[in-house]
């Protein structure tokens, strides 16, 4: 999966193809497949496949491992664990909650400074391509996962980025502006706003008073809907734009007066 823009926040992941780079190795190896001993040479032959193709899809953190970060690529030069009197109060207080929680909640060993899964950890790394660079050094906690790219790898050859970059997600971010405006243009008069279909006399809609805010040239009165589920997602993008607006005085559910044909 590539990126996504989720109520206009963007969630941004490379298009290349990458590994689950971790800094503690797994806990995954359990669950149903993975009972002591399984009982059937079918169920051994199973757990067999999968173990391959978990240990293909997770890399460990490590040095020379190429990781995404900050949308660029970097190659680590060391995991480093902090020492554990150097942690500093927001981290110590983390896991004082942690062993708090357990306390209340036992699950597994009691975790301690050495082993606690969220612990801080240093990550020491160089932009890749400049093996001469100062290490840069980033602090994090030990169970998040990074992106772990593979040696031959696709950047922008305009910017450099990894894909998409940001001019890419700009291009993309106006053509689908651009196509949204082509689609409410071809919205003719006394048609839903929503999916652009006629509206008939035997269906219900909601219509909106005052000037369109969509489509300002159809005059006053004019932005309506079909009262159905379909289209319900844009009569609620219409209203909060239209209560944003100081509206207040809505008319929803009107049967239409200038009925069309009957569909
Ligand atoms: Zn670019
Ligand atoms: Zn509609």
């Amino acid at each position: 999966m590539s990126s996504i823009r989720i109520n206009g926040q963007l969630y941004w992941k490379t298009r290349t193809p990458t590994k689950n780079g971790h800094i503690d190795p797994l806990p995954a190896r359990k669950g149903s497949m993975f009972v002591d001993n399984p009982s059937s040479a079918q169920r051994r032959r199973d757990r067999r496949l999968f173990e391959r193709h978990f240990d293909a899809r997770n890399v460990l953190l490590g040095p020379d491992v190429l990781i995404v970060h900050d949308r660029k690529p970097w190659r680590i030069v060391e995991v480093r664990e902090l020492p554990l009197d150097l942690w500093g109060e927001e981290w110590d207080t983390a896991f004082a909650d942690a062993c708090a929680y357990w306390d209340r909640y036992p699950n597994g060993d009691r975790p301690t400074k050495e082993n606690w899964r969220d612990r801080p950890v240093m990550l020491v790394m160089r932009p890749e391509g400049q093996p001469t660079a100062e290490p840069s050094h980033f602090r994090t906690r030990a169970s998040r996962h990074f992106d772990v790219l593979p040696e031959h790898y696709a950047v922008c050859r305009a910017c450099g980025e990894l894909p998409p970059c940001q001019h890419e997600i700009n291009e993309n971010d106006i053509a689908a502006a651009v196509n949204y405006t082509e689609e409410l243009m071809a919205i003719q008069p006394g048609c839903c706003h929503g999916c652009t279909e006629p509206i008939t006399s035997r269906m219900q809609a909601v219509r909106f008073p005052g000037p369109n805010l969509w489509r300002p040239d159809l005059g006053e009165n004019s932005a309506v809907f079909h009262a159905r589920q379909d289209c319900a997602d844009a009569v609620t993008r219409y209203r909060s734009q239209w209560e944003a607006k100081g509206h207040d005085e809505r008319q929803p559910m009107l049967p239409m007066e200038d009925a069309g044909d009957d569909a």
